[in-house]
C-alpha cells in the first residue's frame, strides 16, 4: 500500500495503455495458476520508469515497469519474470524484504536527522521502489526462479523463458542491465538449477521447447500512449 501510494503521488502508476493489452493475458494466466498457493489474486500495474523492471509488493501488487516490455524478446520472457516476481509473493520474501528495508531506513533516516529533514525526505524517496536493489540472496532468487518455473509451466507459458531471459543478460551492454530478477545477473547457477528442476520433473517440463526459436513474439506498438493515474 505505501508503495502503491508513493508511486502513485510520483503519478507513476498508468492506468490505461495498449500496453495492458500486452500485460492482462499473462497477468491473467498467472494470477489462476498461482490461487493454488497464494490465496489472494495478484493484481498487476504497468508503471512508468526509464530502467526495465518488475516488482512485487507484500500482498498482492506487482509492478511492471513499461519499459521492460520493450526489453524482452518474446513473451516467455516477459512471462517468466512475472512468474518469478509472484513466486517472490508466495514465499513471502517480499515482507522479509520490506521488514529489511524498514530498519535501513529506520537507521537512514536516525541518521538523517542529524543531516536536516530535506536529506531525511531525499533518502526516503531513493528506498522506496528499490526493493530489488536492496537485494535478495542468490538462494532466495533460485527459489523464486524454479517456483516461478512451475507457475510458468501451469499458465502454459513455456518456462525456459526464465533461461532465455538469462542468457540476454549476458549479452547486454553493461549499464543497459535491468536490476530485475537478481544482483547476479550472469549467475550460471541459476540457470543450471532450473534446467535440473526441468529435467527432474519431465510430466510437467518435457512439453516444452527449449529452443529460443520457438518463442512466441510480443507485438508491443511503439510509443504507445499511456494515462496515468492521478
Ligand atoms: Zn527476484
Amino acid at each position: 500500500m505505501e508503495c502503491f501510494n508513493e508511486l502513485k503521488a510520483k503519478a507513476e502508476i498508468i492506468e490505461s495503455s495498449p500496453l495492458y493489452d500486452q500485460l492482462r493475458p499473462i497477468a491473467d494466466a498467472i494470477t489462476r495458476a498461482a490461487q493454488l498457493q497464494y490465496k489472494h489474486p495478484f493484481k498487476f500495474y504497468l508503471v512508468h520508469e526509464a530502467q526495465p523492471n518488475a516488482f512485487a509488493t507484500p500482498g498482492r501488487n506487482v509492478y511492471v515497469v513499461d519499459s521492460l516490455l520493450y526489453f524482452v524478446k518474446n513473451t516467455e520472457e516477459l512471462a517468466g519474470t512475472l512468474c518469478h516476481e509472484v513466486s517472490h509473493t508466495i514465499h513471502h520474501d517480499t515482507v522479509t524484504l520490506m521488514e529489511k528495508q524498514r530498519e535501513i531506513e529506520a537507521r537512514e533516516v536516525g541518521a538523517a536527522v542529524l543531516l536536516g529533514p530535506t536529506r531525511a525526505h531525499v533518502l526516503a524517496i531513493l528506498l522506496i521502489g528499490k526493493l530489488h536493489s536492496l537485494g535478495y540472496s542468490r538462494d532466495v532468487e533460485s527459489r523464486a526462479d524454479l517456483t516461478g518455473s512451475d507457475v510458468c509451466a501451469a499458465t502454459g507459458y513455456n518456462p525456459w523463458g526464465l533461461v532465455w531471459l538469462f542468457q540476454d543478460f549476458k549479452d547486454a551492454k553493461i549499464g543497459q542491465l535491468p536490476q530485475l530478477l537478481s544482483d547476479h545477473p550472469n549467475d550460471q547457477h541459476r540457470v543450471d538449477a532450473l534446467e535440473q528442476h526441468f529435467r527432474k520433473n519431465p510430466p510437467v517440463f518435457g512439453k516444452f521447447n527449449s529452443d529460443p526459436k520457438s518463442a512466441k513474439p510480443l507485438p508491443v506498438p511503439k510509443n504507445a500512449p499511456e494515462v496515468f493515474l492521478r
